[in-house]
């Protein structure tokens, strides 16, 4: 028999967050270890339900959700949407421009393959969440990586950007808050980003699935609110912010210069349409997560259970030796640099792979968010502060183990 190969158009596509380590964990699982997680940003599973009157809705919603909705989505949510742009002062949005999808990831996915032709050009930050690297290649374009700059709290660096730009370049992507290094954009950095899509007539991916994940009473700035003669896609969702990962209830927004854009729109249509829609259950939560104030809000505000676990995985990570950290001012992640004169690391993969068989607990490697040297792990800070102090604990003692070598 002939092998079963996979598609050439995966040729270049990589998803490590739920790579090659994750199956060595699964396996040492299947085997009757017990594994630390700190690789996923799956709130429900570290005991941050979603709220209640989500739950409750969506039970009572059941009877009416089994048809196909409105390949865009069913009205009620996407004007609970629209409400909501235009409480982040995102102007002009009307229901047509909503696209309700099954988590954002599937929308990120489509708005890629509708945009894209072979060889066309997406500037994506390095460090990314994978996902938006793996959707420009999946859709035949090329993701030019831009550098966040560590020594600037990870802000994008905009004379990268400028250097990187090309007559190819159709879009860049803004992940802001930021996966993985938990930065926030002050709307300085976000105007000048916009100044260059404009001049260099760039669409925007704003990734904003964060934007209520803030600690010290920090504010998020939607990216499209501060042009109307740029075309913004804002993405959204549940996951995070309402604790809902499983819901797969997110959303994306047209907004900014839609009239050159009819064609693009069409595509994206195109695309909704052949899905058919986004699970209605998933659907109904928006409608009622965006309705009220049941948001994350108790749990991010000083002496919060998130706050507080930031702060101690913070604090215990850079009392490493030769461990260096940016504090996160938003999301559910931090991503520590390993000094390279103290930790020579190769190969971060194996490394991660090493401290997952020697101590059990799962990281992901910095080069599975597209970073550019095998120096940097992201920590998902979700675990309570007694497996998070266990954690960092075998962390050290492997970091030990790997200085002597
Ligand atoms: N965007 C970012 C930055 C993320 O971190 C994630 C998930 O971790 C997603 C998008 C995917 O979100 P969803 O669950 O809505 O598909």
């Amino acid at each position: 028999m002939r092998q079963i190969q996979k598609s050439q158009k995966l040729a270049d596509v990589c998803y490590d967050i739920r790579g090659p380590v994750l199956e060595k964990a699964k396996q040492m699982e299947e085997e009757g270890q017990k594994i630390i997680k700190l690789n996923i940003g799956n709130l429900a599973v570290f005991n941050f339900g979603p709220p209640d009157e989500i739950v409750q809705d969506m039970i009572l919603n059941m009877q009416n959700a089994a048809g196909y909705t409105d390949s865009k989505g069913m009205f009620a949510p996407r004007k609970a949407i629209m409400h909501y742009t235009q409480e982040k002062k995102i102007r002009g949005v009307t229901i047509e421009d909503i696209y309700i999808g099954n988590g954002a990831s599937e929308l990120i996915v489509m708005g890629m393959n509708a945009l894209l032709n072979t060889g066309d050009e997406v500037l994506v930050p390095a460090p990314d969440y994978p996902l938006w690297t793996a959707a420009v290649s999946l859709s035949g374009g090329k993701p030019v990586h831009y550098v966040c700059d560590e020594s600037a709290d990870w802000m994008p660096d905009i004379e990268d950007i400028k250097r990187k730009i090309t007559p190819k370049t159709k879009a860049i992507v803004v992940i802001n808050p930021n996966n993985p290094t938990g930065a926030l954009y002050p709307v300085e950095v976000l105007q000048q980003i916009v100044d260059l899509a404009r001049e260099h007539q760039l669409i925007v991916f704003a990734d904003e699935i964060y934007d209520k994940t803030l600690y010290d009473d920090a504010e998020h700035v939607s990216i499209a609110s501060l042009a109307d003669d740029v075309l913004f896609l804002t993405l959204n969702g549940l996951s995070k912010n309402y604790r809902s990962c499983g819901y797969r209830a997110g959303w994306m927004v047209i907004s900014g210069e839609k009239r050159y854009a009819k064609d693009y729109i069409e595509g994206l249509n195109m695309l909704a349409s052949m899905r058919l829609c986004s699970n209605a259950p998933g659907q109904f939560a928006i409608q009622t997560a965006l309705g009220g104030y049941q948001s994350i809000k108790d749990l991010v505000a000083p002496g919060g259970r998130l706050c507080k676990q930031r702060d101690l995985a913070h604090r215990l990570l850079t009392a490493l030796p030769g461990v260096s950290c940016v504090k996160p001012k938003a999301a559910l992640y931090m991503f520590p640099k390993l000094d390279p004169e103290i930790y020579p690391i190769k190969d971060d993969q194996e490394f991660i792979q090493e401290l997952l068989v020697e101590q059990r607990v799962l990281l992901v490697q910095g080069s599975g968010f597209n970073w550019i040297a095998p120096d940097h792990f992201r920590v998902v800070f979700l675990p309570n502060t007694d497996d998070l102090t266990d954690a960092i604990g075998r962390i050290a003692a492997f970091l030990e183990n790997y200085r002597r070598r």
